[in-house]
C-alpha cells in the first residue's frame, strides 16, 4: 500500500514533521521519517470523522497525533479495516473447531426451540384467527370414516342418550364459541371406553365409557375434557404445527425425502408427543375450569380416569381421552390435588 503523506505533532511541543504513514496490514499503522519509526495496532489508534477536505486528525496513543489532507486514502482505509476486522473474524470462527461446534450446537438449539416452542404459538395465534368454519371442513366426513373403521350404531337407551345430551348442550349453550356443538353415541368395539372430539364440534362417546361412569358428573367431566379440545381449536392447530414443522425440516436439511427416513422420523415422533402431550393438558386444563365453576368435586374427572386405566385391555388405536401422555396417573393426580 502507498505511504499516505502527514504531518507528525508530538503532542507535547509544537514541533511539526513531516512523516508517511504505511497500513501494512489491515491492523497495523506505521510511522515513518521520525528518529525511531512507530508502530501502533489500528485498534489503539482512533481517526477522527470526515468534515468535507478540512485535514483529518490520526490520534496516536500517548497524546501524539498525524494530521493529513489525504481523506480519501484515509476512508479508504477505515474501510479496509472495517471489512478487514470482519474477515479476520470469521476466519477466527472458521479456524477454530471449537466455535464450529458452538454454532452448531447453537444452531440445532434454536431450530429445537422454534418447533417446540415458536411453531406452536404461531399456530394458536392461526388457528384462533380462523373462523369456526374451518374446522367444520377439517372434520367434514371424520365422523363417517371413524363409523367404517372403528365405530357401530350406539345401542344406548333413549332416555339415556337424551339425558347425556340435554347436559351437553347446557354446557355448550353459553360458551363464547361458534362452533355447532353436537354429542354422538357409537358402540366403541375395538375401541372401548373412549370419547374423542371432532374439530367440527361433534363430540363422540362410546357406549363403554358410559357404562363406566358411575356418576353422571364423571360423564360431564369427561364432556368438559373434549369440548376443550374444540373450543381450543387442537385439530387445527394440530394440522398447522405438523405441517410447519415438516416444512421447517425440509428446508433445513433441504431433502423432502429425509422426512420418511428413520432420522427425521424420531424427532417428528418426540415434537408429536410433546405436542400431543400440550393439548391434552389444556384440555384438562378447560375441564377443571369448567368443573369449578359449575361447583362439580374434580373428583370426579379423577374417578372415571383412574377406573378407566384400570379397564383398559390395551393402546386404542384413538388414543384421545385415555391419552398416554402426559401419563395419566399425573392427570389424575392434578384433579384429586384439585379437589
Ligand atoms: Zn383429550
Amino acid at each position: 500500500m502507498r505511504a499516505l503523506k502527514a504531518t507528525y505533532y508530538d503532542g507535547k511541543t509544537s514541533k511539526r514533521q513531516e512523516v508517511q504513514i504505511y497500513f501494512d496490514n489491515p491492523r497495523q499503522l506505521r510511522v515513518s521519517g521520525l528518529a525511531h519509526e512507530l508502530s501502533f495496532s489500528l485498534s489503539e489508534v482512533r481517526i477522527a470523522p470526515r468534515v468535507g477536505n478540512t485535514p483529518r486528525s490520526i490520534y496516536l496513543p500517548g497524546g501524539a497525533k498525524c494530521e493529513t489532507t489525504d481523506n480519501d486514502a484515509v476512508d479508504r482505509i477505515l474501510e479496509h479495516r472495517r471489512s478487514g476486522g470482519w474477515h479476520a473474524f470469521v476466519h477466527k470462527l472458521e479456524s477454530r473447531l471449537g466455535y464450529v461446534l458452538l454454532a452448531l450446537v447453537i444452531t440445532v438449539a434454536s431450530v429445537w426451540g422454534f418447533i417446540q416452542y415458536g411453531i406452536p404459538a404461531i399456530a394458536k395465534q392461526v388457528a384462533y384467527s380462523l373462523p369456526p368454519a374451518v374446522d367444520t371442513a377439517l372434520g367434514k366426513g371424520s365422523l363417517s370414516a371413524l363409523d367404517q373403521a372403528f365405530l357401530s350404531p350406539s345401542e344406548l337407551s333413549e332416555q339415556k342418550q337424551k339425558e347425556l345430551r340435554a347436559a351437553f348442550a347446557a354446557m355448550t349453550r353459553d360458551l363464547a364459541d361458534e362452533h355447532s356443538f353436537r354429542l354422538e353415541f357409537r358402540k366403541g368395539g375395538a375401541v372401548g371406553a373412549n370419547a374423542l372430539a371432532l374439530p367440527s364440534g361433534i363430540v363422540v362417546m362410546t357406549d363403554e365409557l358410559v357404562a363406566l361412569g358411575k356418576h353422571r358428573n364423571e360423564l360431564v367431566a369427561v364432556l368438559a375434557h373434549e369440548i376443550g379440545h374444540v373450543t381450543h381449536r387442537h385439530a387445527l392447530r394440530r394440522l398447522l404445527q405438523d405441517s410447519a414443522t415438516v416444512l421447517l425440516i425440509v428446508a433445513i436439511t433441504g431433502d423432502a425425502m429425509s422426512i420418511t427416513s428413520l432420522s427425521a422420523t424420531v424427532p417428528t415422533l418426540l415434537i408429536e408427543t410433546k405436542y400431543s402431550r400440550d393439548f391434552e393438558r389444556e384440555a384438562d386444563r378447560f375441564a377443571l375450569g369448567y368443573l369449578k365453576e359449575n361447583n362439580i368435586n374434580p373428583r370426579h374427572f379423577a374417578d372415571i380416569l383412574s377406573r378407566l386405566e384400570q379397564s383398559r385391555p390395551g393402546e386404542s388405536d384413538i388414543p384421545d381421552f385415555l391419552s398416554s401422555h402426559p401419563a395419566t396417573k399425573e392427570r389424575i393426580k392434578a384433579f384429586q390435588s384439585a379437589s
